[in-house]
């Protein structure tokens, strides 16, 4: 037993030290991908619960890896935030994101993810407003998401930059809300211009009584704080249907329709019917 232990220790050593090389060599990758551009930002609608009519897009991150195809950001989102390239990598994506929805005919809005680094860094609405002067798009199109967890590490320090970024006429969502472990009091804290409900409780609708009450609840706190609600990850007629029913502002999933590259999205701003 005493040698297999051994044996399983030198196995988890061997695997670990693998795991180690593989995100070094995933860190210096990025690195050289945000410099060659090699990223991408795909957009994925948000429907008006009422009629079914697109009114913005949230920017999502991607990796055109040489080898590895498509990356999903939650395979490097982790890395860059662990090897202090978040900042480069999201006011890249702020940039791109912010410069294509300019060019939109339609003034839809634009939904941008920050990661908990990026509100902890002082100069944050600094640059937000730097990069709304240099790509022409106004503020009140720009919507940035934030979780919970990035309110966490420096607290006064978040809430100062949300504070500053709203006074430049940017709106706020509170994003994932429900997962954390103080959702509540974080809605508290802040006036919080939208709350997204996450999908974990959207795709149990119907499927689980609990989380179907725990929808409606959260829309009712939204209606009672005057704070619009958006269902993440809906992907059934049926969701849809209840969304609808329990008056949600607006409704985000695959049934509305996929994160896509920018250039296919006029066929769904068009063909925009939930
Ligand atoms: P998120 O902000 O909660 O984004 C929603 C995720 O759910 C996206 O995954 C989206 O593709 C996926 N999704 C949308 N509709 C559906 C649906 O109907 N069903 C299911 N199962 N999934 C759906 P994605 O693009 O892989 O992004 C994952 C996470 O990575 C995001 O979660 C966000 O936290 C982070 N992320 C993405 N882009 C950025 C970025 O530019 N900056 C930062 N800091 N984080 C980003
Ligand atoms: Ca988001
Ligand atoms: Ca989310
Ligand atoms: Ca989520």
């Amino acid at each position: 037993a005493k040698e297999g232990g051994r044996g399983a220790y030198r196995f988890f050593k061997r695997e670990m030290d693998e795991t180690i090389r593989e995100r070094r060599t995933l860190a210096r990758e990025l690195r050289q991908a945000i410099i060659d551009e090699a990223l991408v930002v795909h957009y994925q609608p948000l429907a008006r619960a009422a009629d079914g009519e697109v009114c913005g897009f949230e920017a999502l991150v991607r990796w055109n890896h040489p080898t590895r195809g498509m990356v999903p950001p939650l395979e490097f989102i982790p890395v860059a935030e662990e090897n202090g390239l978040i900042a480069q990598l999201g006011e890249w994506v702020l940039r791109r994101a912010c410069a294509d929805a300019a060019s939109w005919e339609r003034p839809l809005r634009i939904a941008v993810n920050l990661s908990p680094l990026q509100l902890n860094q002082p100069n944050l609405p600094i640059l937000v407003h730097e990069v709304l002067v240099q790509t022409g798009l106004s503020p009140k199109r720009l919507e940035l998401e934030v979780t919970e967890s990035a309110l966490f590490k420096d607290y006064q320090r978040a809430l100062d930059n949300l504070r500053r970024l709203k006074a430049l006429g940017v709106r706020i969502a509170m994003d994932d809300f429900g997962t954390g472990f103080s959702s509540l009091s974080t809605l508290q804290s802040f006036p919080f211009d939208k709350i997204k409900i996450d999908k974990s409780f959207v795709e149990n609708i119907h499927r689980h009584d609990r989380a179907t009450v725990i929808v409606r609840a959260v829309l009712g706190l939204g209606r009672s704080l005057d704070i619009p609600c958006v269902a993440e990850g809906v992907e059934t007629q049926e969701q849809i249907d209840f969304l609808r029913g329990e008056d949600c502002a607006e409704l985000q999933g695959y049934a509305i329709g996929r994160p896509a590259a920018v250039d296919t999205l006029s066929a769904w701003t068009l063909a925009s019917k939930a």
